[in-house]
């Protein structure tokens, strides 16, 4: 850690940024959370209402709304910052204003002498993790976004709740863009540490068809929950904060955050969700899961959808190299 405080900044506090705070302070994970967001009086109508919680939580955070010279010596920046979708307005025009407002944080972050991890959740999380990483020139294992790590909890409740195992005990992950893209390699799924191929093989009333409804229902998610309440943020707001707990507390878990591959999978120079070992030090490493022939073919689509889409953006000079 840099200082023998766990301190946390968070640029973007808005419903995911907040959820994320309100579950920090829940579960006691930092000692110093600071609040920025361009909307300043926002940030600090939001330090007041948590300050008033701390009486009721067995947290002793000390939280404020702050700039971004208080980055200088944090452990972790948080990025949810963004802007959203207008009417009409098309993927590539969101991702083009998403970008600019990443110029405008990355910036002064690492102006500051920032040397910790980076956590960006803004959409597309995969792109826009790799512009904190261009933009900041860290070392791309100092830099992850939360991927496919919701996701991933969501495959393990609906698993959890068909097969009637506790999702903790269920291991398997969605993995690549975290968008349509997306996929489970089911040869990796496991209850314990049993294949679900097996269980399905020995339990004809398993049938297979709904596993691939899971798959279906984890894709269209985020889609059901915005029809139905405009954004999703509680869940999202858990996965950062169980990333924030492995890094702050030098875990060595497993979490399926969007990282650099460099030839892991045959894929090079593209960000995304991958089980990988998170730590103090960001990514250790990430794993090299023993994938099959088809599904090391699906995580390379998902590859090129990522890579076409940050090429797009920086063909028309919004890239971060531009
Ligand atoms: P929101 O509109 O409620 O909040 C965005 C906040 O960013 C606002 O407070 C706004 O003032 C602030 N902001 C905008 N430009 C800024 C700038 N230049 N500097 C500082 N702050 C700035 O949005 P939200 O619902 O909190 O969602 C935030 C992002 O998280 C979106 O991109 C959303 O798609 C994404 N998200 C990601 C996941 C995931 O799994 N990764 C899940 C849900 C949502």
């Amino acid at each position: 850690m840099i200082t023998d405080k766990r301190k946390v900044v968070l640029v973007g506090t808005g419903m995911v940024g907040m959820s994320y705070a309100y579950s920090l302070l829940n579960q006691n994970v930092c000692d110093e959370l600071v609040l920025i967001d361009l909307d300043r009086k926002r940030a600090e109508g939001e330090a007041m209402d948590l300050n008033h919680g701390l009486a009721f939580s067995a947290a002793n955070m000390k939280i404020y709304a702050g700039d971004y010279t208080d980055c200088s010596d944090a452990d972790i920046v948080v990025i949810c910052a963004g802007v959203a979708q207008r009417p009409g307005e098309t993927r590539l025009a969101l991702l083009q204003r998403n970008a600019k407002v990443f110029r405008s944080i990355v910036d002064p972050v690492t102006s500051s002498g920032f040397d910790g991890i980076f956590l960006v959740a803004t959409n597309p999380v995969d792109i826009m993790t790799k512009i904190t990483c261009m933009l900041s020139g860290f070392n791309p294992r100092k830099v992850l976004g939360t991927g496919t790590a919701l996701d991933t909890a969501r495959l393990r409740y609906l698993l959890g709740e068909y097969l009637r195992v506790d999702p903790r005990n269920v291991h398997a992950y969605v993995m690549g863009e975290h968008g349509d893209s997306e996929f489970v390699p089911w040869s990796q799924a496991q209850v314990a540490t049993k294949c679900i191929t097996e269980i399905c093989e020995e339990n004809p009333e398993i049938d297979r068809k709904r596993l691939s409804e899971i798959e279906k229902e984890v894709q269209g998610a985020a889609y059901k929950i915005i029809e139905a309440k405009n954004a999703t943020y509680y869940g999202i707001g858990m996965a950062m904060t169980r990333i924030t707990r492995a890094i702050l507390g030098d875990e060595n878990s497993v979490h399926t955050v969007s990282a650099m591959l460099k030839g892991e999978y045959g894929q090079t120079d593209v960000f995304c969700g991958v089980p990988s070992i998170v730590n103090k030090n960001g990514i250790q490493r990430v794993l090299t899961l023993s994938l099959t022939e088809e599904e090391t073919e699906r995580l390379g689509q998902s590859c090129q959808v990522l890579r076409d889409s940050y090429e797009e953006l920086a063909r028309d000079g919004q890239g971060a190299e531009s």
